[in-house]
């Protein structure tokens, strides 16, 4: 880490606090617990999401619009449309939304819509695009490379950070590795690294990481356990139907019963999961 500065925790005790919107926060005692599909296929699946997510210890939705998927013939995201999509559930639930930005071109339009702009692992070192995101006024959630170190990971939220968007969350969602059996390897190793290394909060993303629902769980827990600061897991409607990633989706009862299980381990390592009494509900149950 010789070159990093910005991200490098200055005394041993800072950590920063990022606010995702006026009500949620991630980096202080309270634990961040993001679900939400991989991708936004329409309004009926997102509002199923929002409004049972809204009902748990859930304090924000996920959703991809633009997708950065392997083969050009798959489904690319419903785009404008879909951010269209999260700011209704978000009006509607409460929620704040996070969605992915993988180009310059779509920054503004996303950040009109949207609480929390993501950056994805294929892009966490489009250094272009980082810099773009040093002028956003909202926080970056930067996912690690699919094969980046720890140095490399720093110094792109460095990037960020240097441009001028003090409000970055890092996340870990698995490195690449000889073993196929998980879609990736969690590196609960690096969450606590980064935790000693940076002042930046630190999330985990178990769905990614492993590429397998009945693994997500467990991993999940751990991570808490670990001292993550808060989780993003895909969860769908109808999981096998799930345009992309359906292997790894829980269902919305998994996904709420996941998060109303890390109560007692957030307790145990001095954390807390807020419940949803503060963020009021506006959706009535579908
Ligand atoms: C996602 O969050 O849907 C995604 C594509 O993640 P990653 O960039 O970690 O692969
Ligand atoms: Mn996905």
């Amino acid at each position: 880490m010789q070159k990093a500065q910005l991200a490098l925790k200055a005394h041993p005790s800072h950590k920063s606090l990022v606010q995702v919107s006026e009500t949620v926060t991630v980096g202080g005692a309270d634990l961040l617990i993001v679900a939400g599909p991989c991708t936004v296929e329409s309004q009926a699946q997102m509002e199923a999401v929002a409004s049972r997510m809204a009902l748990a210890p859930v304090q924000a939705l996920r959703g991809g619009v633009y997708k950065p998927r392997t083969s050009p013939y798959d489904f690319q995201g419903l785009g404008l449309e879909g951010l269209k999509i999260l700011a209704a559930v978000r009006e509607r639930s409460g929620l704040p939304v996070i969605t992915e930005v993988m180009a310059i071109s779509q920054i503004a339009e996303i950040a009109t819509y949207a609480d929390v702009l993501q950056v994805g692992s294929r892009n966490m070192q489009n250094f272009d695009l980082l810099k773009a995101l040093g002028s956003v006024k909202r926080p970056i959630l930067l996912k690690r490379g699919l094969s980046a170190t720890l140095e490399e990971f720093v110094m792109a939220a460095e990037y960020i950070l240097s441009a001028g968007n003090s409000n970055v969350i890092l996340c870990e969602r698995g490195i690449r590795s000889f073993d196929s059996y998980t879609r990736n390897v969690l590196d609960l190793g690096a969450v606590v690294a980064l935790k000693q290394i940076t002042h930046l909060p630190v999330i985990v993303d178990p769905s990614h990481a492993t590429g397998k629902r009945e693994l997500v769980a467990d991993l999940a827990r751990g991570a808490i356990a670990c001292g993550a600061d808060g989780l993003i897991v895909e969860c769908h409607p109808q999981p096998e139907q799930s345009v992309s990633d359906a292997r790894q989706a829980l269902s919305l009862e998994a996904m709420v019963e996941l998060a109303e299980s890390l109560a007692p381990i957030a307790a145990a390592v001095g954390r807390s999961l807020p419940s949803t009494a503060g963020i009021a509900p506006r959706l009535s149950l579908v």
